[in-house]
């Protein structure tokens, strides 16, 4: 037994031997009392576990999984934040992913880690957990993160996010509510959820490449055919707007029989993620064909539909993108069908519309968006 253990039970027997036999009884309720919220608050603890498990289970979504772990990690720890940093395949640094305070993500979004840099980074370079009292006193962190948000972290925990045996990223919780610093029962729980995370990753990394095309990264033809019924059935059901653009680069054949095929990838890849970047959350972009892309957007009225589209197309034509000794630059064109406009009556139609909207900007000189009109043929 410990110095400390024995003084505590030395003075537990002192104050036995002085107290009348209620005043025992009292004493013994209240350390009784103690120990049954402790276990109550372990059954929580537990509780809260499952339910991480079940929202694994239930999603594939990898930022709606991630977010919910979170939250329920801030719920768990009684902490004021926590995070995920995963590896950002293009840079090899880690980057925030997800965090429990959304208006963080776009502060802390071009802090990027080195491996060693920081406790993330530390974490990342030996696959340890770490556990700190007071992060100001410790020479390894970093105060990047702190200097743009104005926190001042104190007691933080770091644990690796291992998928395959590999480390994929880094879980952190930062700051006990009640000034406290975090404990190793805490550590155990936070290594524990960081497990679930990346078993949550993992899912939706699976996912992800079952439905998205390898040279783009946006989702697959039969994706968006599954997915355009789905969301034409719901607008219908729930009489919510419903738009779909169909954008196809023009003269595409000429890159290619000019730089050559490989150039042709790399453009198809800076086109798709100059669609995939601008989309919101809900919009759903698609590889359609070879070079053509499809962005379904749900609860979007014609006019958002519209700009998005212009958008795209002078993002597009802005773009001046290097290749050998070449700059190529590129347009594209657009057609768009809106499910109220045009009164689409199925989801075939409303593909049928798009699709003879962006033959309409084809034939009036490419370069540009144009919108279904009833007074167009439908092209079959
Ligand atoms: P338009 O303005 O009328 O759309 O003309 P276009 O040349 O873009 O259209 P066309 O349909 O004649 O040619 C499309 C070309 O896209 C032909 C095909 O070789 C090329 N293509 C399709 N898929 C890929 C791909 O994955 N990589 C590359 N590099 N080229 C592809
Ligand atoms: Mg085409
Ligand atoms: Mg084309």
């Amino acid at each position: 037994m410990s110095k400390k253990k024995k003084e505590k039970k030395n003075k537990e027997k002192d104050c036995y031997l002085n107290c009348s036999k209620v005043e025992i009884q009292r004493l013994n309720i209240l350390k009784l009392k103690k120990r049954v919220k402790k276990n109550e608050e372990i059954i929580d603890k537990l509780k809260t576990l499952i339910e991480v498990n079940s929202i694994i289970a239930s999603s594939l979504d990898r930022k709606k999984t991630l977010k919910s772990i979170l939250d329920q990690t801030k719920y768990l720890m009684k902490c004021s934040k926590s995070s995920i940093l995963l590896i950002d395949p293009e840079t090899n640094k880690l980057k925030f992913e997800v965090l429990t305070n959304e208006e963080d993500k776009a502060i802390l979004s071009d802090i990027r880690l080195s491996m060693g840099e920081g406790i993330a980074g530390t974490v990342w370079e030996n696959g340890q957990s770490i556990l700190i009292k007071d992060a100001t006193k410790d020479v390894r962190f970093s105060k990047k993160a702190d200097e743009k948000t104005k926190d001042t972290t104190r007691s933080l925990i770091a644990v690796p996010l291992v998928v395959n045996g590999e480390i994929i990223g880094v879980m952190e919780a930062m700051n006990k509510l009640d000034g406290t610093s975090f404990t190793n029962f805490d550590l155990e729980i936070f290594k524990t959820l960081a497990m679930q995370a990346a078993i949550g990753i993992e899912n939706a990394n699976l996912y992800e490449q079952a439905v998205t095309d390898g040279l783009t990264r946006l989702f697959l033809h039969r994706y968006f055919d599954k997915m355009i019924e789905v969301e034409y059935n719901k607008a219908k059901s729930f009489n919510k707007p419903l738009s779909l653009i169909i954008f196809d680069i023009d003269h595409f054949k000429k890159i290619n029989d000019t730089y050559g095929h490989q150039a042709g990838d790399m453009i198809l890849k800076k086109v798709a993620s100059v669609i995939k970047e601008n989309c919101k959350d809900n919009y759903i972009p698609c590889r359609y064909g070879g070079e053509e892309f499809t962005v379904i957007l749900p609860e979007t009225e014609i006019e958002e539909a519209l700009s998005f589209g212009w958008l795209i197309n002078k993002e597009i034509q802005k773009l001046e993108i290097p290749y050998e000794e070449n700059i190529i630059k590129l347009t594209i064109s657009g057609g768009i069908s809106n499910l109220e406009k045009n009164k689409a009556k199925d989801f075939i139609s409303l593909i049928k519309m798009a699709d003879t909207a962006l033959y309409y900007s084809k034939e009036s000189g490419r370069n540009r968006i144009s919108v279904f009109e009833k007074e167009f043929s439908i092209k079959e």
